[in-house]
């Protein structure tokens, strides 16, 4: 990517590859966070020496998640089973309505995979990937957001007597450590894999048309201060900023990125040859280098964190005896 008016940081970064960096370090913490999973699961069930419960592994459960930050808006009750999920939402929302999706395009790991697969195709197959027919991803994308809205208005529903039963369920403290063992056998490897060679084909269409959280995310996107604008006048009309768009934003034609699938990536504003024909931007109006996109990203993100976990919203109050029993009952 060709850019030389971004100074060291945006030089650095650009060499390395930003998104590589940023989302592989959350990608390989969330591998971390589940294998240390894994192993509390084994020291519950008497394989394996204790390891302490991560709780960065409520970002697996975010339907029930969303039940207990429903629940919180309503009442005031802040879930103390699995708090950090109710964190990493907020964390999600803040960095989506700042930052155009910004938790999709620099911090999801799943949509890390599946862009990966995406890329991965690209290489292979020495070509883009192919793009389905205009009226099918328009009713595609369409669906997505109903589906989203229609998750979101029935777990908003739950009433407060269900949604705190909920949370005293055994099953809802052990259902992450469940979902893990579960995509590890043969059936899910093969969804997985098959999914994987999709992705490789169509893109990342998890992302685009099926996720209902980037669809939530997306929405809360469109109210972003910050937007990637073209100054048509500086322009030169090249179309690399939209064909580099994973989002497939035609954003050579736009004047202000507005689109609900921009997740602020950034690679446009990289790619753009014309000095100042692409920028970020805040309010429309206040130009600001590409790398403080993703930089308000991260530490908007770190921020949320280190203020959950200081004021003890970040870290269960179930005492590990009782996820050991939990882990340890029949079924579960
Ligand atoms: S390439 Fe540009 S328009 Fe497309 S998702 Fe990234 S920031 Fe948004
Ligand atoms: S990459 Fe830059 S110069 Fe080329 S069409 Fe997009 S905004 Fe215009």
């Amino acid at each position: 990517m060709a850019r030389t008016n971004e100074g060291i940081i945006g030089r650095t970064l650009d060499r390395i590859g930003p998104r590589l960096l940023v989302r592989g370090a959350f990608l390989l913490y969330f591998v971390y966070v589940s294998v240390r999973l894994l192993m509390f699961r084994a020291w519950a069930l008497g394989e394996g020496p204790f390891v302490s419960r991560p709780e960065a592994v409520a970002g697996l459960l975010p339907i029930g998640s969303y039940m207990s930050f429903f629940l919180w808006i309503k009442t005031g009750f802040f879930d103390p089973v699995i708090p950090a999920g109710i964190v990493i939402i907020i964390g999600a929302i803040a960095t989506s309505i700042l930052f155009k999706r910004g938790f999709c395009g620099w911090i999801c790991p799943v949509g890390t995979v599946w862009e990966g697969a995406a890329w991965f195709g690209r290489k292979v197959l020495k070509r883009d990937n192919f793009r389905l027919p205009r009226r099918v991803d328009l009713t595609l994308r369409g669906a997505r957001y109903v589906f989203a809205a229609i998750l979101m208005v029935w777990l908003a529903a739950v009433s407060v007597q269900e949604a705190q039963w909920f949370q005293t369920l055994p099953y809802y403290a052990t259902v992450d450590a469940k979902m893990l063992i579960l995509f590890g056998a043969p059936i899910y490897l093969m969804v997985i894999g098959i999914a994987f060679v999709s992705m490789m084909l169509l893109g990342n269409v998890w992302c685009r048309y099926l996720c209902p959280l980037g669809g939530v995310y997306g929405a809360c996107g469109v109210v972003s201060p910050c937007t990637v604008v073209r100054d048509a006048d500086v322009c030169i009309e090249c179309g690399k900023c939209a064909k580099v768009c994973h989002a497939a934003v035609p954003v050579d034609t736009l004047r202000s990125v507005r689109a609900p699938e921009c997740d602020g990536c950034q690679d446009c504003v990289r790619v753009c040859p014309a000095e100042g024909a692409l920028t970020a931007r805040a309010f429309g109006r206040f130009r600001f280098p590409w790398w403080v996109w993703p930089l308000g990203v991260v530490a908007l993100w770190l921020g949320i964190y280190f203020v959950a976990l200081a004021t003890g919203y970040w870290q269960t109050h179930l005492p590990v005896e009782t996820f050991r029993q939990f882990m340890q009952m029949k079924g579960l």
